[in-house]
């Protein structure tokens, strides 16, 4: 074997350690270090920043895979102007994660198209691009799920899984009504997150009308009272912004 450089065994040094992005960027860091006259350990944090870049990257990227959010639509992408029912502070405080830190919840209303399922994947996708363990579920497939792990006698764990998420996302309360034997599974799971977990609803359904989603009002109102204890609800009053195209043309 011919003797290899210094350079060389470095090179092999980092491939050995699987330090990808460390090979990529050396030539360069290299050549910088020297032009800008930097230390060992400057040059070394620069080298270093390249890998965890692409791994924080990664790790931000597998979080929200793991979210499993129906689109990747964040803040930026909603247009506050078209729903000025909306305080655009409180959503950006939502943003911030606080909600969390106090197991607080927070409850989307309003009719259908007004931006409620969008803002509760933004405000996940925050959280997740934050290491914060999120996952996004329609309210009916949740039920489903549940339903199906009794059958196998396995609720246990599944009720379990659902509330080691820091952050629960439930979309569409009351699309479909719930029969009393399914109501009782979903209040399994919100008593078991109740202020231990961060949950975010959302409905078109008015709360008092609750009684009729979940068909029975005691099971009902236990559900509400739990949910809404501590919690924060936006009611959004306005235009369906799918039908915003349909609505300006009406109007030309
Ligand atoms: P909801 O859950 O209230 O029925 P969605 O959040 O699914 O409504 O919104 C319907 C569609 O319109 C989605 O594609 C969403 O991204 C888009 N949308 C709704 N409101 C806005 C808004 N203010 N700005 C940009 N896009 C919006
Ligand atoms: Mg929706």
């Amino acid at each position: 074997m011919s003797k290899q450089t210094n350079y060389q065994q470095l090179i092999r040094n980092l491939e050995y350690l699987k330090l990808k992005q460390m090979v990529m960027h050396l030539d360069e860091v290299i050549d910088f270090g020297i032009s800008n006259q930097l230390s060992f350990i400057e040059t070394l944090i620069k080298l270093t920043n390249y890998e965890i870049d692409v791994r924080e990257q990664n790790m931000i990227h597998a979080m929200v895979k793991v979210g499993a959010f129906p689109h990747l639509k964040e803040i930026r992408d909603f247009d506050f102007s078209f729903q000025p029912s909306i305080n655009q502070q409180q959503i950006q405080d939502f943003l911030t994660l606080r909600f969390i830190e106090g197991n607080e919840n927070i409850v989307f209303l309003g009719p259908s198209g007004v931006g409620k399922t969008h803002l509760a994947t933004a405000i996940g996708i925050g959280a997740a691009k934050k290491r914060t363990s999120t996952y996004f579920i329609k309210s009916h497939e949740l039920i489903q799920n549940l339903k199906k792990a009794r059958l196998e006698n396995r609720l246990e764990s599944r009720l379990k899984h659902y509330t080691k998420y820091k952050l629960l996302i439930i979309d569409e309360i009351g699309y479909l009504p719930i029969d009393s034997e399914d109501a009782k599974l979903f209040f399994q799971l919100i008593d078991m997150r109740y202020e231990k977990r961060s949950t975010i609803f959302t409905t078109n359904v008015n709360f008092k009308s609750w009684d009729e989603v979940f068909q029975e009002p005691k099971l009902a109102n236990a559900i509400l009272d739990r949910i809404l204890h501590h919690a924060t609800v936006v009611t959004i009053m306005g235009d369906s912004y799918r039908l915003k195209d349909h609505l300006t043309k009406e109007s030309e």
